[in-house]
């Protein structure tokens, strides 16, 4: 294996050396199989490639000081991933099949994930989608799940250092009783446009709005929005959009930190009056955002104007990474070790 620079990984695809399939068919899962190819056949007629029937999980590896590989939360990744593929009418993957599927990624690519104190990390990438043949609108009657790894570094290039969002108004991810909630291609398809357009403008990923009314934030790109005041963690309440782990995760740690919480509806002017945001995500962990740019408002809402991230953002972060790679006690049992 080539020798990877290991602190200084972007996010991307990357090549390992075998990934995990298993198929749904006649009623059953198969075995699961682990193939060195980065390709699938795939029946052109397939409602994956027709009606969009694909649904995902983004999850990760730590290696602890003590060599030993840990995931984090890996039961809330599979219930997401189940209702996910409720949602738009595919057959669940049953929890422990998912488990084991991770665990055979993991072990059987083991020289990719990078030594602890890199700052990099395993990313793991379960996908399940339609695979029969219909031509007409439905279901599948057959499923594949395919597992596959790739060692990342930080999802923002500025890495914990302030990233600058920019406010999309003329194009939504999700629709009010669409399928924002779930971990699906589709809300992927729709944000392309937006993140794209911020993209070109420089700043690093779009914030969407409420999709009714525009008014309230949503969420950003691939990632859930906080903003914090008065010793006070506030991050939206909306029913369009994708429910964190890592959002849900430092709810239970600011509690723990002595920080209050809300989950409530945040109108965007609110902005003005948070001493600190950030965007946070299993790929984002927690990143500190230095400017939200209400592009078509004209308005720009500056955060961290000495350039670093603010004191609670940070000291969440610490706390939260430092339980994902065994660094810090595990007090409510998020962490499994892959032995
Ligand atoms: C995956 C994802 C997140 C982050 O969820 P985590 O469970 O923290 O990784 C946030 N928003 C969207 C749209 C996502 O797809």
């Amino acid at each position: 294996m080539q020798q990877l620079d290991w602190s200084n990984l972007p996010f991307g695809y990357m090549k390992t050396k075998y990934n995990i399939r298993c198929t749904y068919k006649d009623g059953k899962w198969g075995e699961l199989e682990a193939s060195d190819s980065e390709y699938i056949p795939l029946h052109i007629s397939s409602t994956a490639l027709h009606y969009g029937q694909q649904a995902f999980e983004g999850m990760k590896a730590y290696k602890g000081k003590d060599n030993k590989v840990r995931l984090f939360r890996w039961e809330e990744n599979a219930k997401r991933f189940q209702n996910s593929a409720e949602g738009i009418l595919m057959e669940k993957v049953p929890k422990e099949l998912f488990l084991q599927a991770i665990v055979k990624a993991v072990k059987m690519n083991a020289e990719f994930v990078p030594p602890h104190g890199t700052g990099a990390s395993l990313y793991i990438r379960p996908l399940l989608f339609g695979s029969s043949a219909e031509m007409g609108v439905k279901a599948a009657k057959e499923y594949t799940f395919i597992v596959f790894v790739m060692p990342v570094g930080p999802y923002f290039k500025e890495g914990f250092n302030p990233t600058k969002i920019a406010i999309v108004r003329d194009s939504d991810r999700a629709a009010p009783l669409g399928t924002g909630t779930l971990k699906v291609g589709g809300n992927y398809a729709a944000s392309l446009r937006g993140t794209v357009k911020v993209q070109k403008a420089g700043y690093s990923s779009p914030m969407y709005l409420d999709c009714v009314e525009r008014k309230y934030i949503d969420e950003i790109g691939a990632a859930n929005f906080f903003g914090i005041k008065n010793n006070t963690y506030i991050t939206p309440k909306s029913p369009s959009i994708l429910g964190s782990i890592t959002n849900k995760s430092i709810i239970t740690l600011a509690e723990d930190l002595g920080i209050k919480t809300e989950r409530r509806p945040i109108l965007v002017e609110e902005l003005s009056t948070f001493e600190e945001v950030g965007a946070c995500g299993t790929a984002a962990v927690i990143s500190p955002i230095g400017e939200v740019n209400d592009l078509e408002k004209g308005k720009v809402y500056k955060f961290c104007r000495d350039g670093k991230a603010g004191p609670i953002s940070k000291k969440l972060y610490e706390t939260l990474v430092g339980i994902q790679y065994g660094d810090i006690e595990d007090k409510h049992g998020w962490v499994t070790i892959i032995d």
